[in-house]
């Protein structure tokens, strides 16, 4: 479900014309709708109510300002994974306490800005990396939460490098180290140990391979309890799915029906639940602006060369990613009736939809059936809100583009496009290290 729809044949994001819009903005466009993110937010709130859970947005997936200040609005928390994901969170008026803190890699700068902003959790993700946290909390004479991150081995059909909750994963303890790890770590009092965290992989398109997590998370929690340990959290993780292709995406209330059971002896033992919705709340709620540079008939194929590529939206090159992309703009008899790989329309081509990137990878979509585009068209990748912006790059020095929030009929730029001037920002002329002096070597001017 989302706010982009076609009107006379234009595409709008909820009151707001995108191609007006592309127009006044430029292209490559990041368009995001409000009421989309606050849909589905509302949404999955409300599936879960029964659960009580906390939701904690993740932020990876579409970390701009303008985003989280809407979901912040709403009540929501945050997922992090980096200190410039915290540093995000907090902009955004997200309470420290609301902040769940993972990932596999935390350094120790990371670690101390976290217990400076009294984040509510750290999910652990092994032994080495709770006795350092451990030590920096009862060096600073704070303390501090921590969940176990643990690896239930079960498989969430989905790619592999999205992939993150089977055994031969970075993630997690494997559950069967769960009761050793907290024999050695629980008590601690600086950071006391008392929840468990899953994140199973993403994008999850049933439910099932979460009951399968919990019922394994569920006997080990049972577990802890015997050996006298108190648990009061259990973070479930994200990855739920969203609707890449129409209907290709359960509901808030599907997952919730076949979970909520799941939690419910949990909640009835006092355990507060987290959810960490990333791509469910955001991939629907934006779509990507493009505008086609050449049409290139070659022998083999039809290409639409366009000014958006890998370098912005990375999903197609990387994961094999489906992205419905069609023309903002199109005749009456081309609005197209669902978002599907091959739209049962006359007059359609195929084409490849390519970049300007120097790599074979570059592409948004291919063998797709289009209807005819010429140069200067608009074309929309849709369910681009996740895992779009926040991976885009650099690469062939091409500025980042601009994130536009459609509020009804009102649209703000939340990103303005990057010039050549950003692009050359960090850069300095060669200069020696000062070796010992970490704050000469950080200065923005060489001495
Ligand atoms: C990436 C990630 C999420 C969010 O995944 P989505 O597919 O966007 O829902 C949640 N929790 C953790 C720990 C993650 O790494």
């Amino acid at each position: 479900m989302d706010h982009f729809s076609y009107r006379d044949g234009r595409l709008h994001c909820e009151e707001v014309d995108l191609i007006d819009l592309a127009r006044l903005a430029g292209t490559p466009t990041y368009v995001y709708s409000r009421a989309t993110l606050t849909h589905h937010y509302t949404r999955l709130a409300e599936a879960f109510a029964a659960a009580r859970p906390t939701i904690c947005f993740s932020v990876k997936s579409c970390p701009n300002l303008g985003v989280l200040r809407t979901l912040a609005a709403l009540g929501s928390g945050m997922d992090v994974v980096s200190g410039g994901e915290l540093c995000r969170a907090l902009l955004a008026g997200v309470p420290g306490e609301r902040i769940v803190y993972a990932g596999v890699g935390k350094t120790d700068a990371e670690i101390i800005e976290a217990l400076d902003a009294g984040v509510g959790t750290f999910n652990i993700e092994s032994e080495m990396e709770f006795q350092v946290i451990a030590a920096l909390a009862a060096e600073r004479g704070a303390t501090a939460r921590a969940a176990l991150r643990v690896n239930p081995d079960v498989d969430p059909a989905t790619h592999k490098y999205t992939t993150t909750g089977t055994a031969e994963t970075k993630f997690g303890v494997d559950l069967s180290r769960a009761r050793e790890f907290f024999r050695r770590f629980a008590g601690h009092r600086h950071l006391r140990l008392t929840g468990l965290h899953l994140h199973i992989g993403s994008p999850v398109a049933s439910p099932e391979p979460y009951v399968r997590a919990l019922e394994k998370t569920a006997a080990t929690v049972d577990d802890l309890a015997r050996d006298g340990h108190v648990i009061d959290t259990l973070d479930v993780g994200g990855g739920f799915g969203a609707d890449y292709r129409t209907g290709q995406s359960i509901l808030a209330s599907d997952y919730a029906a076949r979970i909520v059971p799941r939690l419910a002896p949990m909640v009835e033992r006092g355990i507060r639940i987290i959810l960490e919705p990333g791509r469910f709340i955001t991939a629907n709620a934006g779509v990507l602006l493009a505008s086609v540079q050449y049409v290139k008939q070659s022998t083999a194929k039809k290409f639409l060369v366009c000014d958006a590529g890998m370098h912005t939206l990375i999903r197609p090159a990387l994961y094999g990613a489906f992205h419905f992309v069609w023309p903002a703009s199109c005749a009456p008899q081309h609005v197209p009736p669902r978002r599907d790989e091959r739209p049962d329309l006359p007059g359609l081509e195929p084409c490849d939809v390519v970049g300007p990137i120097c790599e074979s990878s570059d592409f948004l979509a291919q063998d797709r059936p289009l209807p005819p585009v010429a140069r200067g068209d608009v074309l929309a990748v849709f369910g681009a809100g996740a895992y779009g912006m926040s991976m885009a790059s650099r690469y062939n020095s091409h500025p980042l583009p601009a994130e536009v929030l459609v509020d009804g009929p009102r649209a703000s730029v939340v990103r303005r496009r990057e010039t050549y001037d950003d692009l050359l920002a960090h850069e300095r002329e060669p200069r020696a290290l000062t070796i010992g002096n970490p704050a000469a070597d950080r200065r923005d001017t060489p001495p």
